[in-house]
């Protein structure tokens, strides 16, 4: 009996069986039931909010020195667990396990470390004498317990990237993993347990979003609700926080533009729209989906994408040659598969793809789509699948306003070697990141995080850190006088 297989629940440094009940969970990539998942009652959570609220004083009171190097142990101690989590990341994911070995473990890995290092840079405003006869200065501090609560999509990073900036800053975590993925998050909890991480630190509860997400964002002992996951989900939470007035960070859905100009290297821009479009099925936030073409380039882009698409393996995630897995389920295959046929009705052309193949699992094939318009569901909405349309542009002004024109804003892309063009679409695109001649890459030193229905507040990096301390300003007077001259404005000393 493995250790996980003792509950699925993770409180107080071990794994607990959660009294919610007992729910099948299927593996994408055959269709077959893998496991019997326990999912954590009200009483659960309530258990782990406590825990983490027990954990809290002892931890936040540990120097940033201390803390760091609880966080350097965990990081050596989860290099070692490596190649474990990346096979229980793509038996519940689908995605290939080549992307979980080279991108999901060694970027959660990364994360870690980063923040370790983080730990001892939290900074306040150097102490001034502001108002001449007394000194004020700042201390940053951790707010409390943090709930958070975690996509599908890349399981262990999303976590990773949710739990290391609160607990870096001295905050003590409950986080929720997507119930269809929990598997990597407990293990990541009990990892931590084992490099020395005090039991309570981080706590991992299973089950649904309706039930355990929502006691956990509205429990009064969590000051601050983390989430990542779709916008429609991301309001609730909002609506649901502002019952208490509970701080909330929200990184939501994406809908990045990749914009093509007339003298992008061609071969570059379809190669980076490729990858960005089908990195892990589509399935990114922040992945490539409406790909803005200059006219003159249109049809040699589209005809190469589509080339470089229909050459891609789907299937067996665990086949190192397979580049593409398979989407999240069947339900959510259904999803992307009814938005192409609704764009296919409309009158949209399928260039690559656009079908199932013949898998038991959850695959669909990388779909190239052209002569959409601009309104239409499939430009404008969040396809979550490997899924890119192409439309054509003229002028620069129109592709920015093409760019622009979305409700999301995330992430974008712009291709050209015109250092002013560059210096114009990075000032000028509305997301959260701009690549240039690029699209996906993110290092744990640079902030993630999404403008307009994307969200606010920042992941990774050292801005993370805004949105998990609290700020307080300490005046310290130097004045020896009992009356001090400013009281004389609400009375004055007879
Ligand atoms: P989702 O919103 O359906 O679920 C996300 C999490 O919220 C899950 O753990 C789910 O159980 C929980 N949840 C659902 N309903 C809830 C409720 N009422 N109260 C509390 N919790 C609830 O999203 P998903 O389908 O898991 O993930 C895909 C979405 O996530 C996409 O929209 C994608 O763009 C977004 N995403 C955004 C980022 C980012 O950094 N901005 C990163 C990854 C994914």
């Amino acid at each position: 009996m493995t250790a996980m297989e003792l509950g699925h629940q993770y409180l107080d440094g071990a794994y607990r069986i959660g009294t919610g009940g007992v729910f099948d969970r299927v593996n994408p990539a055959t269709g077959l039931v893998a496991e019997s998942l326990d999912y954590a009652s009200l009483q659960d959570v309530d258990a782990a909010v406590k825990a983490a609220a027990a954990a809290f004083p002892a931890w936040s009171r540990l120097t940033p020195g201390e803390r760091s190097e609880h966080l350097l142990k965990f990081a050596v101690e989860l290099t070692a667990h490596a190649d474990h989590l990346a096979a229980v990341e793509t038996a519940q994911t689908g995605k290939t396990v080549r992307m979980s070995h080279e991108f999901d473990i060694p970027g959660s890995i990364d994360n870690v470390n980063f923040f370790a290092g983080a730990a001892r840079q939290l900074q306040g405003l150097a102490a001034g004498d502001y108002a001449g006869n007394s000194t004020s200065m700042t201390r940053r501090e951790p707010i409390g317990v943090i709930g958070s609560i975690a996509p599908w999509n890349y399981p262990l990073q999303m976590a990773v990237w949710k739990i290391l900036p609160a607990i870096a800053a001295g905050n003590t975590i409950v986080l929720k993993p997507s119930e269809l993925t929990p598997g990597t998050s407990l293990l990541f909890a009990q990892i931590a347990t084992a490099a020395g991480i005090p039991n309570g630190v981080i706590n991992v509860v299973v089950g649904s979003g309706r039930e355990v997400g929502e006691a956990l964002v509205r429990h009064p002992l969590v000051k601050m609700s983390s989430f990542t996951g779709s916008t429609v989900v991301g309001r609730r939470i909002m609506e649901m926080a502002s019952e208490t007035g509970k701080r909330v960070h929200l990184e939501l859905g994406g809908k990045a533009p990749l914009v093509v100009f007339a003298d992008a290297d061609l071969e570059a821009a379809a190669h980076g729209a490729v990858a960005g479009s089908t990195i892990n099925a589509g399935q990114d936030c922040t992945a490539a989906t409406r790909a803005y073409v200059h006219s003159s380039l249109f049809e040699a882009f589209t005809a190469r994408v589509a080339e470089l698409m229909e050459a891609m393996v789907v299937g067996d995630p665990l086949d190192q040659d397979t580049d593409m897995g398979s989407l999240i389920s069947e339900t959510h295959r259904g999803k992307v598969s009814s938005m192409v046929q609704r764009a296919r009705d409309s009158g949209a052309r399928i260039l690559a793809g656009g079908y199932a193949p013949e898998l038991p699992g959850a695959f669909y094939r990388p779909t190239l789509i052209t002569g959409a318009a601009q309104d239409s569901e499939i430009v404008q909405e969040e396809v979550f699948g490997p899924v890119l349309v192409a439309l054509p542009f003229d002028t620069e002004d129109e592709a920015i306003s093409l760019a622009n024109d979305s409700p999301f804003g995330l992430a974008a892309s712009a291709w050209t070697k015109d250092v002013n063009l560059v210096m114009r679409a990075a000032a000028e695109i509305e997301a959260g990141c701009v690549w240039i001649n690029e699209h996906i890459p993110m290092v744990s030193e640079m902030p993630h995080g999404g403008f307009k229905s994307s969200g606010f507040g920042k992941d990774m990096s050292s801005y993370s850190f805004e949105e998990y301390t609290n700020i307080k300003h300490v005046m310290i007077s130097h004045d020896t006088a009992v009356h001090r001259s400013w009281q004389d404005t609400v009375f004055r000393q007879r």
